[in-house]
Protein backbone atom coordinates (compact mmCIF):
# COMPACT_ATOMS: atom_id res chain seq x y z
CA UNK A 1 0.00 0.00 0.00
CA UNK A 2 1.67 3.21 -1.01
CA UNK A 3 -0.60 5.69 0.70
CA UNK A 4 -1.12 6.15 4.38
CA UNK A 5 -5.24 6.64 4.21
CA UNK A 6 -7.01 3.83 6.29
CA UNK A 7 -9.42 1.43 4.76
CA UNK A 8 -12.55 0.44 6.45
CA UNK A 9 -15.00 -2.57 5.52
CA UNK A 10 -18.31 -2.53 7.24
CA UNK A 11 -20.03 -5.84 7.02
CA UNK A 12 -23.54 -6.52 7.75
CA UNK A 13 -26.31 -8.11 6.74
CA UNK A 14 -29.07 -6.24 4.71
CA UNK A 15 -31.31 -4.12 7.02
CA UNK A 16 -28.85 -4.52 10.22
CA UNK A 17 -28.29 -0.55 9.04
CA UNK A 18 -25.23 0.13 7.82
CA UNK A 19 -26.30 2.70 5.16
CA UNK A 20 -27.87 4.69 7.67
CA UNK A 21 -25.14 4.40 10.18
CA UNK A 22 -22.10 5.05 7.56
CA UNK A 23 -24.38 7.92 5.83
CA UNK A 24 -24.62 9.65 9.33
CA UNK A 25 -20.52 9.05 10.11
CA UNK A 26 -19.13 10.31 6.52
CA UNK A 27 -21.90 13.64 7.36
CA UNK A 28 -19.56 13.78 10.36
CA UNK A 29 -16.39 13.38 9.19
CA UNK A 30 -15.70 14.51 5.41
CA UNK A 31 -12.13 13.17 5.73
CA UNK A 32 -13.72 9.82 4.86
CA UNK A 33 -14.60 8.81 1.33
CA UNK A 34 -17.08 6.55 0.10
CA UNK A 35 -16.50 3.83 -2.64
CA UNK A 36 -19.64 3.84 -4.92
CA UNK A 37 -19.77 -0.30 -5.80
CA UNK A 38 -21.09 -1.47 -9.04
CA UNK A 39 -23.93 -3.58 -8.98
CA UNK A 40 -26.35 -5.47 -11.69
CA UNK A 41 -29.22 -5.42 -8.58
CA UNK A 42 -31.76 -2.72 -10.42
CA UNK A 43 -32.27 0.98 -8.35
CA UNK A 44 -34.90 1.19 -5.47
CA UNK A 45 -36.69 4.10 -5.46
CA UNK A 46 -34.89 6.95 -4.09
CA UNK A 47 -31.58 5.38 -5.51
CA UNK A 48 -29.25 7.66 -7.75
CA UNK A 49 -27.11 6.16 -10.61
CA UNK A 50 -23.27 6.98 -9.47
CA UNK A 51 -24.25 8.41 -5.88
CA UNK A 52 -25.83 4.76 -4.40
CA UNK A 53 -24.31 2.46 -6.86
CA UNK A 54 -23.10 2.53 -10.53
CA UNK A 55 -25.92 0.13 -11.83
CA UNK A 56 -24.74 -1.77 -14.82
CA UNK A 57 -26.55 -4.87 -16.64
CA UNK A 58 -24.66 -8.67 -16.75
CA UNK A 59 -22.95 -8.20 -19.41
CA UNK A 60 -21.09 -4.95 -18.17
CA UNK A 61 -19.97 -6.21 -15.77
CA UNK A 62 -18.85 -9.56 -16.58
CA UNK A 63 -17.30 -7.60 -19.20
CA UNK A 64 -15.62 -5.26 -16.30
CA UNK A 65 -14.58 -8.98 -14.29
CA UNK A 66 -12.72 -10.17 -17.44
CA UNK A 67 -10.53 -6.94 -17.65
CA UNK A 68 -10.07 -7.10 -13.95
CA UNK A 69 -11.07 -4.17 -13.35
CA UNK A 70 -12.83 -5.30 -9.56
CA UNK A 71 -10.92 -4.90 -6.13
CA UNK A 72 -13.49 -7.68 -5.63
CA UNK A 73 -16.67 -8.92 -6.85
CA UNK A 74 -19.35 -11.32 -5.04
CA UNK A 75 -22.48 -12.44 -6.05
CA UNK A 76 -24.78 -11.13 -3.32
CA UNK A 77 -28.89 -12.13 -3.10
CA UNK A 78 -28.64 -13.29 -7.00
CA UNK A 79 -27.08 -9.96 -8.39
CA UNK A 80 -23.32 -9.48 -9.16
CA UNK A 81 -21.63 -6.33 -6.51
CA UNK A 82 -18.20 -5.34 -6.80
CA UNK A 83 -15.18 -2.38 -5.95
CA UNK A 84 -13.93 -0.30 -8.38
CA UNK A 85 -10.13 -1.07 -8.14
CA UNK A 86 -8.68 1.99 -9.45
CA UNK A 87 -10.81 4.60 -7.65
CA UNK A 88 -9.44 2.23 -4.04
CA UNK A 89 -6.07 2.71 -5.27
CA UNK A 90 -6.27 6.45 -6.16
CA UNK A 91 -8.01 7.54 -3.43
CA UNK A 92 -5.52 5.82 -0.66
CA UNK A 93 -1.95 6.69 -2.63
CA UNK A 94 -3.76 10.10 -2.30
CA UNK A 95 -3.86 9.38 1.77
CA UNK A 96 -7.29 9.60 2.03
CA UNK A 97 -9.08 7.60 4.44
CA UNK A 98 -11.80 4.88 2.16
CA UNK A 99 -14.89 2.85 3.48
CA UNK A 100 -16.30 0.28 1.81
CA UNK A 101 -19.77 -0.61 2.60
CA UNK A 102 -19.57 -4.53 1.32
CA UNK A 103 -20.57 -8.40 2.37
CA UNK A 104 -18.06 -10.83 4.24
CA UNK A 105 -17.32 -12.90 0.69
CA UNK A 106 -15.98 -9.43 -0.70
CA UNK A 107 -14.32 -8.19 2.66
CA UNK A 108 -12.33 -11.47 2.76
CA UNK A 109 -10.87 -10.59 -0.72
CA UNK A 110 -9.86 -7.15 -0.04
CA UNK A 111 -8.10 -8.61 3.07
CA UNK A 112 -5.44 -10.52 1.24
CA UNK A 113 -4.75 -7.82 -0.81
CA UNK A 114 -4.77 -4.52 2.00
CA UNK A 115 -3.88 -6.80 5.28
CA UNK A 116 -4.19 -3.57 7.29
CA UNK A 117 -7.79 -3.05 6.53
CA UNK A 118 -9.80 -2.04 9.34
CA UNK A 119 -12.88 -4.68 9.22
CA UNK A 120 -15.94 -3.92 11.14
CA UNK A 121 -18.90 -5.75 11.75
CA UNK A 122 -22.84 -4.28 12.46
CA UNK A 123 -25.23 -6.87 13.92
CA UNK A 124 -29.16 -6.19 14.67
CA UNK A 125 -30.08 -6.68 17.84
CA UNK A 126 -32.07 -9.96 17.04
CA UNK A 127 -33.02 -11.76 14.10
CA UNK A 128 -36.67 -10.46 14.65
CA UNK A 129 -35.76 -6.76 14.49
CA UNK A 130 -34.04 -7.67 11.26
CA UNK A 131 -36.54 -8.37 9.50
CA UNK A 132 -38.80 -5.78 11.13
CA UNK A 133 -36.13 -2.97 9.71
CA UNK A 134 -36.25 -4.48 6.20
CA UNK A 135 -40.16 -4.52 6.14
CA UNK A 136 -40.33 -1.18 7.94
CA UNK A 137 -37.86 0.24 4.85
CA UNK A 138 -40.22 -0.89 2.55
CA UNK A 139 -37.98 -1.08 -0.83
CA UNK A 140 -37.66 -4.60 -1.02
CA UNK A 141 -40.27 -6.62 -2.03
CA UNK A 142 -41.37 -10.18 0.35
CA UNK A 143 -39.71 -12.67 -1.79
CA UNK A 144 -36.81 -10.49 -1.49
CA UNK A 145 -36.54 -9.78 2.05
CA UNK A 146 -37.20 -13.80 2.66
CA UNK A 147 -34.14 -14.35 0.46
CA UNK A 148 -32.28 -11.47 2.86
CA UNK A 149 -33.46 -12.87 5.80
CA UNK A 150 -32.64 -16.68 4.60
CA UNK A 151 -28.87 -15.43 4.17
CA UNK A 152 -28.74 -13.63 7.48
CA UNK A 153 -27.87 -16.16 9.63
CA UNK A 154 -25.03 -17.32 7.11
CA UNK A 155 -23.32 -13.75 7.38
CA UNK A 156 -23.80 -13.35 10.65
CA UNK A 157 -21.88 -16.80 11.36
CA UNK A 158 -18.81 -14.56 9.85
CA UNK A 159 -18.72 -11.95 12.71
CA UNK A 160 -15.98 -13.22 14.21
CA UNK A 161 -13.83 -12.79 11.57
CA UNK A 162 -13.87 -9.42 12.07
CA UNK A 163 -11.68 -6.99 14.59
CA UNK A 164 -14.70 -4.62 15.62
CA UNK A 165 -18.25 -5.64 16.20
CA UNK A 166 -21.03 -3.20 16.65
CA UNK A 167 -24.78 -3.72 17.38
CA UNK A 168 -27.22 -1.58 16.25
CA UNK A 169 -29.60 -1.33 18.77
CA UNK A 170 -29.41 1.99 19.78
CA UNK A 171 -28.79 4.28 16.40
CA UNK A 172 -26.79 7.09 18.36
CA UNK A 173 -25.16 4.26 20.63
CA UNK A 174 -23.85 2.56 17.46
CA UNK A 175 -22.87 5.64 15.74
CA UNK A 176 -20.30 6.49 18.75
CA UNK A 177 -19.17 3.27 18.52
CA UNK A 178 -18.13 3.63 14.95
CA UNK A 179 -16.84 6.88 15.31
CA UNK A 180 -14.39 5.33 18.00
CA UNK A 181 -13.71 2.39 15.71
CA UNK A 182 -12.27 5.36 13.53
CA UNK A 183 -10.82 7.51 15.51
CA UNK A 184 -8.73 4.79 17.10
CA UNK A 185 -7.39 3.10 13.98
CA UNK A 186 -6.03 6.86 12.87
CA UNK A 187 -3.63 6.97 16.09
CA UNK A 188 -2.56 3.11 15.78
CA UNK A 189 0.63 2.48 15.63
CA UNK A 190 0.72 1.36 11.56
CA UNK A 191 -0.99 4.92 10.74
CA UNK A 192 1.45 7.20 13.00
CA UNK A 193 4.62 5.05 12.55
CA UNK A 194 4.93 6.36 8.76
CA UNK A 195 2.94 9.79 9.73
CA UNK A 196 4.95 10.49 12.57
CA UNK A 197 8.40 9.90 11.25
CA UNK A 198 9.98 13.15 11.06
CA UNK A 199 9.00 13.36 14.73
CA UNK A 200 9.78 9.97 16.05
CA UNK A 201 13.51 10.28 14.24
CA UNK A 202 14.13 13.97 16.36
CA UNK A 203 13.86 12.10 19.32
CA UNK A 204 16.63 9.21 18.12
P1 LIG B 1 -32.46 4.44 2.46
O1 LIG B 1 -31.30 3.49 2.56
O2 LIG B 1 -32.37 5.37 1.31
O3 LIG B 1 -33.76 3.71 2.58
O4 LIG B 1 -32.40 5.39 3.73
P2 LIG B 1 -32.09 4.91 5.20
O5 LIG B 1 -32.97 3.78 5.52
O6 LIG B 1 -30.63 4.71 5.30
O7 LIG B 1 -32.48 6.13 6.15
C1 LIG B 1 -33.76 6.81 6.18
C2 LIG B 1 -33.76 7.97 7.22
O8 LIG B 1 -33.99 7.48 8.53
C3 LIG B 1 -32.48 8.75 7.30
O9 LIG B 1 -32.77 10.13 7.32
C4 LIG B 1 -31.85 8.31 8.62
O10 LIG B 1 -31.03 9.30 9.17
C5 LIG B 1 -33.02 8.02 9.47
N1 LIG B 1 -32.85 7.00 10.51
C6 LIG B 1 -32.75 5.69 10.29
N2 LIG B 1 -32.67 5.00 11.42
C7 LIG B 1 -32.69 5.89 12.43
C8 LIG B 1 -32.64 5.76 13.84
O11 LIG B 1 -32.55 4.71 14.43
N3 LIG B 1 -32.65 6.90 14.54
C9 LIG B 1 -32.74 8.11 13.96
N4 LIG B 1 -32.74 9.15 14.75
N5 LIG B 1 -32.85 8.27 12.62
C10 LIG B 1 -32.80 7.17 11.85
P1 LIG C 1 -28.58 -1.78 5.37
O1 LIG C 1 -27.83 -0.73 4.63
O2 LIG C 1 -27.71 -2.51 6.35
O3 LIG C 1 -29.37 -2.69 4.50
P2 LIG C 1 -30.33 0.41 6.26
O4 LIG C 1 -29.33 1.43 6.69
O5 LIG C 1 -31.06 0.61 4.99
O6 LIG C 1 -29.66 -1.06 6.31
O7 LIG C 1 -31.36 0.23 7.49
C1 LIG C 1 -32.48 -0.62 7.40
C2 LIG C 1 -33.69 0.06 8.08
O8 LIG C 1 -33.51 0.08 9.50
C3 LIG C 1 -33.88 1.51 7.64
O9 LIG C 1 -35.23 1.76 7.46
C4 LIG C 1 -33.31 2.33 8.81
O10 LIG C 1 -33.95 3.55 8.91
C5 LIG C 1 -33.60 1.43 10.01
N1 LIG C 1 -32.63 1.55 11.12
C6 LIG C 1 -31.27 1.67 11.05
N2 LIG C 1 -30.73 1.71 12.27
C7 LIG C 1 -31.75 1.59 13.15
C8 LIG C 1 -31.85 1.55 14.58
N3 LIG C 1 -30.79 1.61 15.38
N4 LIG C 1 -33.09 1.42 15.14
C9 LIG C 1 -34.17 1.33 14.35
N5 LIG C 1 -34.18 1.36 13.01
C10 LIG C 1 -32.98 1.48 12.41
P1 LIG D 1 -28.06 -3.89 -1.07
O1 LIG D 1 -28.63 -4.47 -2.32
O2 LIG D 1 -28.99 -4.04 0.12
O3 LIG D 1 -27.61 -2.47 -1.25
O4 LIG D 1 -26.73 -4.73 -0.72
C1 LIG D 1 -26.80 -6.13 -0.60
C2 LIG D 1 -25.47 -6.72 -0.12
O5 LIG D 1 -24.43 -6.54 -1.10
C3 LIG D 1 -24.94 -6.13 1.18
O6 LIG D 1 -24.52 -7.21 2.00
C4 LIG D 1 -23.77 -5.29 0.72
O7 LIG D 1 -22.79 -5.18 1.73
C5 LIG D 1 -23.25 -6.09 -0.47
N1 LIG D 1 -22.44 -5.26 -1.37
C6 LIG D 1 -22.68 -3.98 -1.78
N2 LIG D 1 -21.68 -3.55 -2.58
C7 LIG D 1 -20.76 -4.56 -2.67
C8 LIG D 1 -19.51 -4.70 -3.35
O8 LIG D 1 -18.99 -3.82 -4.03
N3 LIG D 1 -18.88 -5.90 -3.21
C9 LIG D 1 -19.40 -6.90 -2.44
N4 LIG D 1 -18.70 -8.01 -2.34
N5 LIG D 1 -20.57 -6.80 -1.79
C10 LIG D 1 -21.25 -5.65 -1.89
Amino acid sequence: MSGIGNLFVVVAPSGAGKTTLVGKLLELDPHIRLSVSFTTRAPREGELNGRDYHFVDRPTFEKMIAAGDFLEHASVYGNYYGTSKRWIEQELAGDHDVLLEIDWQGARQVEKIFPNMVGISILPPSLAELRRRLEARGKDAPDVIDKRMASAREEISHVLEFPYIIVNERFEAALSDLQSVVRASRVSRAQQAVRLSKLIDEFR
